[in-house]
């Protein structure tokens, strides 16, 4: 029996998993990164897509900590599109459709340059724990045991994955990949609590047989934007897509057939994506609609593979096929693949501490579609912060949280972990209540410094954080500097109140309607500026006044995320907690005062005895 060890292992080469494995890596722990295939590292199991709303804010949190995911999105995108670009900057959602070879290619080149990383191909079948409880190795489907001081859990759609194509049934992870079958068992043995969720992906379509000319177009930005910053400008080359949509014959055919549907049959236990509805589920929710878009996206720049993006189905092929043939430009469209449905194991995520540990085996971490999330970036981010705090827990150093406030990161690992699921979880710029704060564009001034003092972030990234840390500093610096009269300002254009008050650069960027030229005359310091950094401005201008509300509310908030609450607080000592309430703090943990206000079913008079009780005793420092 082979005997190795490591600091950290990462099992899983998906997004989760490469993200975990970089990150522990660049921490500098010696980390393995086990997957079944090496060749199907960084692939897309679905749609070629990275982004969309409240998913782009998540890419760009990665790419602020370093991460691959933004770099290898601006490498392989072939259709970027700024969405809600119409609305404020805090709600815009920047979204590539990438060449999925290309995005492939450069998660594996970039995992293949990250120093302290070694990838081998295998199977993980069980994990070993000491006599505490604590995680101490894994062991390989061949029997070798792996001694690791942290592991992290990244396995995707693949536990017990049972894949649906109407009554067919195969196990299976996703298309053409076996399923991790003892995994499941081990985490069941280590009494996790387990459930059940499923996913679907649409059929694949030729393009040369899709009346392609026929359709309208869906234009992406005449310049694109990158999710890195990292990446000066995209130079892969940009591609079409066409837009159709589903018909009263499509609505008629998929009713006729509910019943060969393994979802509406009740072959398939597990609930399906709320926001990313196979077709079948859009025409039962939405009975009163007559049509549904369908985006035709290209899979890549060298393939002819179409994803009819709207219509995932585990409906029969033949159905497949009548529904495909009753779409407008897709009459005689040929089915590369058919679509089908995978059911798989998650892990409650409230048996998950906030550094995305498991609360009853130590130094086992859990990030990605098995804490019941769905999608890639949702997958990355955690990815990244269970590979840090697996660095930091095989040094002997204690976890870092993201929270609430800091980045969507945080709200999705606190929504999980005082929450949990109860269908996939996929983010949105709604579930956030401090978004103002949370921009896309800013996350690189909420998150880098952060990185940098976790240890996760290279020298280059670095470099570019401080000079374009130091290009605002200075920026916001001259815009308040030399605040102007309104006469001085009439005599550019500028019409304010002639009430005596002199307003600076900022202040009229907050104004609606001022031409560009005149703001440049007025203020000319603003021509020297990059466009990012003037961005930058004009938006720090615009919710000058909102942002400082919504600083008020987050210092609310920290007061109450910055009581600890003991690990081990015996909930059974909080004089005046009823019984249910005392069981539901005891199963959910909370880390401090704040989760445990966002706990479900947890009354006021609860917190009030919690507070009371912590009043009377010293609590340890939180998590850093
Ligand atoms: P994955 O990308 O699944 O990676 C898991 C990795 O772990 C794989 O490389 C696998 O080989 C490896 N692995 C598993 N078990 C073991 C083991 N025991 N030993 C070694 N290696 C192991 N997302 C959406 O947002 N919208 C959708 O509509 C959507 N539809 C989907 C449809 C299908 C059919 C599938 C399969 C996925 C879909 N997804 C969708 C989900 C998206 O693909 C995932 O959210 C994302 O890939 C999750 O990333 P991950 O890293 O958690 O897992």
């Amino acid at each position: 029996m082979t005997q190795n060890r490591y600091d950290v292992i990462v099992i899983g080469g998906g997004h989760a998993g490469t993200e975990a494995a970089a990150a522990a890596a660049r921490m500098g722990a010696r980390t393995l990164l086990l997957t079944h295939r090496i060749d199907t590292i960084g692939e897309m199991s679905c749609n070629p897509a990275i982004g969309g709303l409240g998913k782009g804010h998540l890419v760009t949190e990665v790419d602020a900590l370093d991460g691959l995911m933004g770099r290898a999105a601006d490498q392989a995108g072939i259709h970027f599109k700024m969405l809600n670009a119409s609305k404020g900057p805090a709600v815009r959602g920047p979204r590539a459709q990438a060449d999925r070879v290309l995005y492939k290619a450069s998660i594996q080149s970039l995992l293949a340059e990250t120093a302290n990383l070694t990838i081998r191909a295998a199977a993980v079948e069980d994990i070993e724990t000491d006599a505490a409880g604590a995680l101490n190795a894994v062991v390989l489907a061949d029997g070798t045991r792996l001694a690791c001081g942290a592991a992290v859990l990244t396995t995707g759609t693949f536990l017990r994955g049972l894949m649906h194509v109407g009554e067919a049934q195969t196990e299976g992870g996703r298309v053409g990949e076996a399923a991790a079958q003892g995994l499941s068992a081990a985490l069941a043995r280590l009494n996790l609590p387990l459930g059940r969720l499923k996913t679907g992906t649409p059929p694949r379509l030729d393009k040369r047989s899709i009346d392609w000319a026929s359709l309208p177009e869906d234009r992406g930005d005449p310049i694109p934007t990158p999710f890195s910053r990292l990446t000066e400008a995209i130079t892969t080359p940009q591609i079409e897509c066409r837009v159709t949509g589903t018909t009263q014959a499509t609505h008629d055919l998929i009713r006729a057939n509910l019943h060969r549907s393994p979802m509406y049959a009740g072959r398939i236990a597990g609930p399906g994506p709320r926001y990313c509805p196979s077709i079948e589920d859009k025409v039962v929710r939405f009975a009163e609609r007559d049509r549904h878009q369908i985006f035709l996206e290209p899979e890549g720049l060298d393939d002819d593979t179409i994803y009819p993006n709207g219509i995932s189905t585990s409906l029969p092929a033949d159905v497949q096929a009548r529904i495909v043939a009753s779409i407008p430009g897709l009459e005689h469209a040929r089915i590369l693949r058919p679509g089908y449905a995978v059911e798989y194991d998650f892990v409650d995520p409230r048996a998950l501490a906030a550094t995305l540990e498991l609360r009853a085996v130590p130094r086992l971490f859990l990030a990605g579609q098995i804490n019941g999330t769905t999608g890639y970036e949702e997958a990355a981010a955690q990815g990244l912060l269970a590979g840090v705090n697996a660095a930091r827990r095989a040094a002997g150093s204690a976890g870092v949280i993201v929270d609430r406030a800091e980045a969507y990161l945080g709200v999705m690992i606190d929504d999980l972990t005082t929450q949990g699921v109860t269908e996939p979880y996929r983010m949105f710029t709604s579930r956030a209540e401090y978004r103002l704060s949370l921009r896309a564009g800013n996350a690189d001034l909420r998150l880098t410094a952060r990185g940098l003092d976790w240890g996760c972030v290279g020298q280059r990234r670095e470099t570019a954080f401080r000079a374009r840390e130091a290009a605002i500093a200075a920026a916001l610096e001259a815009a308040i500097a030399t605040p102007l009269s309104p006469e001085k300002l009439a005599a550019h254009g500028i019409i304010v109140n002639r009430d005596g008050r002199k307003r600076s650069a900022l202040d009229v960027m907050a104004l609606p309607g001022v031409a560009p030229a005149a703001l440049e005359a007025a203020f000319p310091f603003l021509r020297d500026l990059s466009p990012d950094v003037c961005d930058e401005l004009q938006t720090r201008a615009r919710y000058a006044g909102y942002l400082g509300r919504q600083e008020a509310d987050i210092r609310a908030f920290r007061r109450e995320e910055n009581i600890a609450l003991p690990a081990d607080l015996d909930f059974r000592q909080v004089g005046g907690l009823s019984n249910e309430m005392r069981q539901r703090l005891d199963t959910a943990r909370p880390a401090t005062l704040g989760a445990a206000t966002r706990l479900p079913g947890i009354t006021p008079a609860a917190l009030t005895a919690l507070m009371a009780h912590l009043r009377t005793t010293r609590a340890p420092p939180r998590a850093e």
